[in-house]
């Protein structure tokens, strides 16, 4: 039988209806959206067309709308453009989170190496930036030019900013603003102009179109450097030729991400409940990281915190993977060693529950059966660890 996908916001599978927008570009409409000809004006149509799409999700317009690889290139881009104009060689203080995904961690620690000052504001528990704690890192900078970056849904626990208040704290900092809007673009309805943000990162993947393509907003009337130069591609903001067929996908997505928002996020609600409510009556002692509304509905962060659940929590989501389950785990393995999530230690986890967190996250077409069945293996897993990790398992296996 086929694997139980419920890994959403890591990656989703292409929507059909994506892949079928996406097909004539790789047939027939090959032609290059800078040239003249009838070839060329036709791509140029569909970029423009998907450009529409995509501003919608934001309800931007589409000309602060710049095509990229995705949310990491966005997320970088945004960096250096801040930097740029905040005050180009002026000095900069930058203010982050403890739970940013590492597309803003790293380019952020980067900068704080070549003398940058960069602080990482504490988060809640359902890894939400503590906005109370941003006027205590922002005193006594005054001769600094300041800017932010803010996720606004994390991506391991689904936890939810409110962007209008961290703009608007921002504003009264004198700070230029960036979110990471991967996770929530498409699934929540956002009025960028109200909220009052300078630049926003995208990408295609994470709302069922294909990998290597997104976008940045760049507020109108933003004087930024160009992200790539060599070409005048993107009003000169990113120079070389456009991903045609990655653009389509994304705007393709896009359209129906804003079509189907709230019959996904009702979807996703139930089966929310549904999983918190089975693992509770399962294993009453765990934490559900990001809950109710402070949450988006489609990811679900469960942590087996390690005093209630003693197991080898680096081998649940393998033993789930074995099982037909694929899921993801609140650590990362480099160079052969366990590491556990900065997020969940930034939300208080001790290393060891930390490492024992599952994160099961929905699709648009993730299906209750799917769920149900999903569920059920995780508890098989862990109730299997378990058993094998209690002292009178050790002492059943050592009799003869
Ligand atoms: N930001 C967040 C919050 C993400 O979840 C991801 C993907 O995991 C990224 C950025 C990076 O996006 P991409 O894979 O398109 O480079």
């Amino acid at each position: 039988m086929k694997n139980i996908y419920l890994d959403n916001a890591a990656t989703t599978p292409i929507d059909p209806r994506v892949f079928d927008a996406m097909l004539p570009g790789l047939r027939d409409e090959f032609g290059n959206p800078s040239s003249a000809h009838a070839h060329g004006r036709s791509a140029r149509a569909a970029v423009e067309k998907a450009r529409e799409h995509v501003a919608q999700l934001l309800g931007a317009d589409a000309s602060e709308m710049v095509f990229t690889s995705g949310g990491t290139e966005s997320d970088n881009a945004a960096i250096h453009m801040m930097l740029g104009a905040a005050g180009g060689t002026a000095p900069v203080h930058f203010l982050t989170s403890q739970a940013e995904h590492h597309a803003i961690m790293q380019p952020l620690e980067q900068l704080e190496e070549r003398s940058v000052r960069v602080d990482f504001i504490g988060v809640d528990s359902s890894a939400v930036p503590r906005l109370d704690h941003v006027a205590a890192s922002f005193s006594g900078d005054e001769q600094l030019h300041r800017c932010m970056s803010l996720m606004h849904v994390n991506n391991e626990t689904g936890g939810i900013l409110d962007l209008q208040q961290a703009a608007a704290i921002a504003d009264s900092h004198s700070s230029l603003i960036h979110s990471d809007m991967v996770q929530s673009a498409g699934k929540l309805p956002i009025a960028i102009h109200d909220l009052h943000v300078d630049f926003a990162s995208l990408s295609a993947h994470k709302i069922h179109g294909p990998k290597g393509a997104g976008a940045l907003y760049i507020r109108k009337g933003m004087s930024v450097d160009p992200m790539m130069v060599g070409g005048s591609q993107e009003r000169g903001r990113r120079g070389g030729t456009e991903n045609l067929i990655g653009i389509i996908g994304l705007g393709e997505a896009a359209r129906l991400a804003v079509l189907e928002m709230d019959e996904r996020h009702q979807r996703w609600s139930t089966l929310k409940m549904f999983t918190t409510e089975r693992l509770g009556n399962a294993f009453p002692d765990i934490v559900i990281n990001g809950d109710g509304d402070a949450a988006l509905p489609n990811i679900c962060s469960v942590t087996f915190p390690a005093d209630a659940y003693p197991m080898d929590g680096e081998l649940i989501t393998a033993r789930c993977d074995l099982s037909g389950l694929s899921v993801s785990s609140g650590s990362a393995c480099t160079a052969g060693s366990v590491i556990p999530s900065h997020v969940m230690k930034a939300i208080g986890h001790d290393d060891a529950s930390s490492i024992s967190t599952v994160r099961l996250s929905y699709g648009a077409q993730t299906t209750e059966d799917e769920v149900r069945r999903g569920v059920e293996v995780l508890i098989e897993v862990i109730q299997d660890m378990l058993d094998r990790s209690s002292p009178l398992s050790h002492s059943r296996t050592a009799m003869p």
